[in-house]
């Protein structure tokens, strides 16, 4: 029996790849994958075979994998990012599931809207949905009722694909669907490239959004209302905002109260008692 390992390389730079993934890498006897994440890790192991495939061929190179695995020898199957969202773990287990020669381990990795999510702060910080914008495998008019679902919901969205040659007016169209859910000026960010050369961002609102030249190596992230600044930050409120500022606030109240050199004061009053006076939840 084989090894078939999954791997998600995370989003491209070697610090951003789990131990567990580089392990996987260093054990197979060939790595297999879409030509440019092959490219990706090539250099570092200079002597192992590969088996790549362009991008529209993904079935072709899952079925090799699992015919090469069964024949006897490990394959590893990269994937950017992870390979269980949008990649190769679920064609690849629905191949093999049945075979006793391959065994399939499946390796996490850091997913673009996680390590986009860092460059640009913390977008994700409450309930959120991801959407590809792809229609390669699904229907345009699914895609835009999940941008309706996610808008009515009040998620954060993530876009993955959000534009390909042939997709030029995609994410003006679910920016226009969004639009009729948050206002213009909701706060939202892109990020290019994260972890390879070339790495961009930007912070921008709904309105310019819609209107930006974005390409496929590209995560998009949209805001709620609750979605806000902070310094060079995009930070989506925790919901714990009331608690910081009752927090700071009780901190002055006690901060003055033993500050006050009336000794009797000390005596009449606890700080629960001075909490409850004031409206604090300590
Ligand atoms: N399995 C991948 C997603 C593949 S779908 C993952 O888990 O991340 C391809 C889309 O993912 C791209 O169109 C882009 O939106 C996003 N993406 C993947 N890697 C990226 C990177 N390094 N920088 C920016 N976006 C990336």
């Amino acid at each position: 029996m084989s090894e078939l390992y999954l791997v998600g390389l995370g989003p491209g730079n070697r610090e951003n790849m789990t131990g567990a993934a580089l392990s996987a890498l260093e054990k197979a006897d060939v790595l297999c994958g879409y030509t440019v994440y092959v490219d990706l890790v090539r250099d570092w192991f200079p002597d192992k075979e590969t088996y790549t495939t362009p991008m529209t061929r993904e079935m072709e190179r899952c079925r090799w994998a699992v015919s090469t695995a069964a024949s006897g020898r490990s394959v590893a199957m990269l994937c950017s990012g992870d390979a269980g969202i949008y990649g190769m773990a679920g064609p690849v287990m629905e191949l093999a599931a049945d075979d006793p020669r391959v065994e399939i381990i499946p390796v996490p990795g850091i997913t673009a809207a996680v390590s986009g999510a860092a460059i640009l702060g913390a977008p994700l910080m409450n309930d959120f949905a991801v959407i590809s914008l792809s229609d390669r495998l699904t229907p345009p008019e699914l895609i835009r009722k999940r941008l309706h679902g996610a808008g009515m919901g009040d998620f954060v969205v993530c876009l993955y694909n959000p534009a390909s040659r042939q997709r030029r007016t995609a994410l003006r169209d679910a920016c226009d669907i969004l639009l009729q859910y948050r206002a213009g000026d909701t706060l939202c960010g892109w990020v290019r490239n994260i972890g390879r050369n070339g790495q961009e961002k930007e912070l921008l609102t709904l309105d310019s959004l819609r209107e930006a030249q974005l390409d496929m190596f590209t995560t998009v992230y949209i805001g709620t209302e609750t979605t806000e600044r902070a310094g060079e930050w995009m930070v989506t409120q925790r919901g714990y905002d009331d608690h910081i500022k009752d927090d700071l606030y009780c901190e002055k109240l006690v901060e003055q109260y033993l500050n006050n050199d009336d000794p009797e004061k000390h005596d009449t009053i606890s700080l629960e008692d001075l909490a409850r006076r004031e409206g604090i939840i300590l």
